[in-house]
């Protein structure tokens, strides 16, 4: 007996490419399905990020004509990686194995059948993991790239170059489902579940229709969610720089005390106008750290819901 594949895609604003994407993802699937790699239970499950054009309308348009689509309407906009999450928690009650992507296809569906291949294999995860970003404009490849770079500086572990396209079994699923956290980068928690994973080596091509819905104020948003969510080293820089700091200031005592004792006082405004501000500069700097922290503390106390599902639409 074959095993039941989710594909589950998260939508915001994006009905300019639902219908080449559901065709080329129908197509993709039903492939698989005829060479009995998959079970006829597989589904597309798109998920629906409150939306402000027709995403939904198309969605359960197609879930009317094919019953191979299914959806998922979220209550309001939530962003991606909630939106990804409400599909992925969704699919988990239905699917043996939940493969992400996005919407407009910039992940190569080519990858699907080899991502199967490594589940039936025995992967619990299998990463899409991208070999080249020539598509991507010099500024995109620049700054993401940059981004995984400081994310491992920070401490944050993640999979280079990958981004949400990946298996999971209905085992890591479960297991994702025990990490509560609000504070939701998903591809730094999923190296956590482990389990036997592996990757697939795919190349990112452009998006085909709309406009990307990750302007660079969202992506400065991510990357910080990203290492404050993930890692606590900038807080143990912070100390560092003050015991640093710190050091120097007394090594400026003794100088001072000893060019004193040598009678020769220098003038010392624009050093000390300097340190003033530079000091101050480093409190702002770790008061903001810290302020940083203590907001996902409080987000994390509250407790709220990531995601609340309006409808559901699938035919089981
Ligand atoms: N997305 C979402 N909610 C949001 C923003 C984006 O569900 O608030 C989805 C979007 O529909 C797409 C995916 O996240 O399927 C990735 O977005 P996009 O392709 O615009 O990002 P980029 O590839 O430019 O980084
Ligand atoms: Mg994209």
């Amino acid at each position: 007996m074959a095993d039941i594949l989710y594909i589950v895609v998260p939508c915001y604003n994006e009905e300019a490419v639902l219908p080449e994407t559901s065709k080329r993802l129908k197509e993709k699937l039903t492939g698989l399905i005829s060479s009995g790699k998959l079970s006829e239970k597989s589904r597309i499950m798109f998920v629906n990020d409150g939306s402000k054009d027709r995403t939904w309308e198309l969605i359960a348009q197609l879930h009317d004509s094919d019953p191979i689509f299914s959806g998922v309407n979220l209550s309001r906009n939530r962003g991606h990686q909630n939106a990804l999450l409400a599909g992925l928690m969704t699919a988990k009650e239905r699917a043996d194995m939940v493969i992400s992507m996005d919407a407009d296809l910039q992940d190569d569906i080519g990858a699907v059948d080899e991502m199967v291949e490594k589940y039936y294999a025995g992967c619990d995860i299998v990463y899409g993991v991208r070999s080249s970003r020539k598509k991507d404009s010099f500024f995109k490849r620049f700054t993401a790239e940059g981004f995984y770079r400081v994310m491992n500086l920070l401490g944050a572990e993640t999979v280079f170059n990958h981004a949400d396209y990946r298996l999971m079994s209905r085992r890591a699923l479960e297991g994702l489902a025990q990490f509560k956290e609000v504070n939701l980068f998903l591809r730094g928690i999923v190296p956590m579940v482990g389990y036997t994973t592996g990757t697939v080596e795919y190349e990112r091509g452009e998006r085909f229709a709309g406009e990307s819905k990750y302007p660079l104020k969202k992506m400065l948003a991510f990357a910080m969610e990203g290492i404050t969510s993930l890692s606590t080293k900038p807080l143990r820089w912070i100390t560092g720089l003050g015991f640093l700091v710190f050091a120097v200031s007394i090594i400026m005592l003794i100088y001072s005390i000893v060019r004193w004792a040598m009678g020769a006082t220098t003038m010392g405004w624009p050093s000390l106008i300097c340190s003033v501000w530079a000091i101050g500069g480093l409190i702002l700097l770790s008061l903001g750290v810290i302020g940083e922290y203590i907001g996902k503390i409080y987000l994390e106390t509250k407790g709220r819901p990531r995601f609340l599902i309006r409808e559901v639409i699938d035919d089981e």
